[in-house]
């Protein structure tokens, strides 16, 4: 059974994601033109994104999976951040882009790319499907953005609550119990 939660609104619906993303993955293309691109995808919550972004890309590419916990099962940051799932393929002369289902504080961001960067690959960018920009304590640089929202808990398209509504098609606001 889901957890009871209170869904507040649907902040960005189906189709305004489908329409950005492409958006997004046209962007990127035409960046990269000419080059091959190594997708750090973040587990879990950027899954989807991960997966429709990369049918939107033009150029070759290898995707790629690492998983960073620094949420527990409620809706607060731990700080913390830990590799539960490391990435397996080679990505020194790579050009990385690593694709995140949202910004917060930016701690988990910050982490990733000075670890990617020990292997000296020869780029590193972000792309994430959401930024809550007023809530960032660490600087990090955000390549691509599909929307900035306000502060407030999102679940849905791949982002979960206690592990549960990553199916949700659009993008919610919701209230824990
Ligand atoms: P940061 O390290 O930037 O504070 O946190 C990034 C991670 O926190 C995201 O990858 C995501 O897992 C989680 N997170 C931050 N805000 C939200 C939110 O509104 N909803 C959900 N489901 N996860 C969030």
């Amino acid at each position: 059974m889901d957890p009871e939660v209170t869904i507040t609104k649907t902040l960005i619906g189906p189709d305004a994601i489908a329409k950005r993303v492409e958006q997004l993955g046209r962007q990127i293309s035409e960046d990269y033109k000419g080059e091959s691109l190594y997708i750090c995808c973040i587990l879990k919550g950027a899954f989807i994104f991960t997966a429709d972004l990369i049918r939107h890309i033009e150029c070759p590419l290898r995707v790629d999976f690492i998983r960073l916990a620094s949420y527990g099962s409620g809706t607060n940051t731990s700080g913390k951040v830990k590799i539960t799932k490391d990435v397996e393929l080679p990505f020194e002369d790579c050009h990385v882009l690593i694709v995140e289902d949202i910004v917060d504080t930016g701690i988990t961001l910050k982490f990733l790319v000075d670890r990617l960067k020990l292997h000296k690959p020869k780029s590193v960018r972000i792309c994430t499907m959401l930024d809550k920009r007023s809530r960032r304590e660490i600087e990090v640089p955000v390549d691509y953005v599909g929307f900035t929202i306000e502060d407030g808990f999102v679940i849905g398209y791949g982002l979960d609550y206690a592990e549960h509504y990553r199916q949700l098609p659009g993008i919610c606001v919701m209230e824990a119990p």
